[in-house]
Formats: C-alpha cells, structure tokens, sequence
C-alpha cells in the first residue's frame, strides 16, 4: 500500500484528499505546519507528497529543499500561486509536479497515481530495468536506477531520471514539448509547458560540460528537443 504525506494547513484540503486517497486504498498521514511535515516526512517514509507553499512555520519552498537533499521521493506542489516563477523555482528545487489552486481532487488524484505507478514501474518492473543505456558521458543502470556521469554517481528526481531514459532511448529524434509531456508525465492538458523546458535546463546542467552550448541534449529552434549521438 502507497503511502501520501499530504502537507496543507488548510483542514477542508486535507480532509478531501485523506478521504480520496484512503477510498482508494492509500495510507495517509497529514501534517498542518512546515515544521511538523519534516518530523513526519522522517516517520512515515511516505511514497509520495503534496505539499502546499505558503506554510506556517516553515514555508514549502524550504520544507522541498530540505526534504531534496535527503530524498528522490516525488513530490506534487499544491498552491495558490500561479505566477510562473513560484513555479519554476519549485520545479527547479525538484518538485516533479506543480498543481494550482483552485483543483479537482480527482485530477489531483489521478496525477499522483501515475506519478506513482512510473516512479514504481522504475523500481521494480523486471523487463524495463534490464537494460544499461550508455555513451561516451552518461552510463544509466536501469537495474539500480542510478546514473553515472563520467563514472560518478549523480542524483536525479524522478522526472529528470524519467526523461534522460526516454531521451537516450529515442536518440536523434525530435520531440515537441507536448509529446515529452504525453511521453514522460502522461497527461499533456493540465501540466504547465514550463515543465518541460525547466527539467530540459536541469538535465542539461547535470550531464552537460556546457549547459548553455549542450553536446547531448540539443534545442531545435521552433520545434522542440532532440537527443544527439553520432
Ligand atoms: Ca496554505
């Protein structure tokens, strides 16, 4: 059984979610405050987390960078922020998803599912994890889900981890952000694009000599990316 640390200090929020998620067979557990969601996060060992921003205590942003340093658990951002660089400072801190405020529960519901089910299928599916994908650069053992760039382990969230695969497994094509969407996350309609392009610029430091001039994971102006090995 999945475990979900839902984060909110909102009561009506937590209390929907909880009955969503344990209808459906999850083990919940809730924390109020930013403070408190770290003793939590330590206790439960969740399998995924939705986690609010504007927190007392300890605000979001804090609370997903110290719980980054320590986990590759993913984690759906829950907010009423909408400006873009809420969002892209949460995507760039490692959060795999961000959802506004006001939400459908069932979507909400319906993300954490699938973020789930590929972030498992990663771990334990048999077939998918027999292959070693590698180059010059980048070694993936899909085995033990870990990446080595030029021997050294580096660490990815699951999403970043999820597209370096799809990329090296589709090398020199081209990929519109909407088709990395349906191929990455699953759902195209309600996930922002900004997704897309700020996991591209996060892979890109991680693997990439120059990021701003990348050998590997290369813009194709107008269209969308393309992963380039010769
Ligand atoms: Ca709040």
């Amino acid at each position: 059984m999945s475990k979900i640390l839902i984060i909110e200090d909102e009561k009506e929020i937590t209390e929907v979610l909880t009955d969503y998620f344990e209808l459906e067979n999850y083990q919940v557990s809730c924390s109020w405050d930013g403070a408190d969601a770290l003793v939590q996060f330590e206790k439960f060992k969740p399998d995924l987390i939705i986690l609010d921003l504007m927190l007392p205590y300890l605000d979001g942003i804090d609370v997903l960078r110290i719980i980054r340093q320590k986990s590759q658990v993913p984690i759906i951002i829950l907010s009423a922020k909408k400006r873009d660089r809420d969002k892209v400072l949460a995507l760039d801190l490692g959060a795999d998803e961000y959802v506004e405020k006001p939400f459908s529960p069932k979507v909400l519901f319906a993300r954490a599912k699938a973020l789930l089910r590929r972030t498992n299928q990663f771990i334990k599916s048999p077939i998918h994890n027999r292959a070693t994908l590698e180059n010059e650069t980048i070694r993936i053992d899909e085995l033990s889900h870990t990446i080595y760039i030029n021997g050294q382990i580096q660490s990815f969230s699951p999403k970043e981890y999820e597209l370096l695969v799809y990329f090296m497994k589709h090398t020199n094509q081209v990929f519109t952000k909407v088709q990395l969407l349906e191929a990455v996350w699953g759902v195209e309609d309600f996930i922002d694009p900004n997704t897309v392009t700020v996991h591209v610029r996060k892979l890109r430091e991680k693997i990439e000599v120059c990021p701003t001039k990348p050998r590997w994971l290369q813009t194709v102006w107008g269209v969308g990316y393309k992963w380039v090995e010769e």
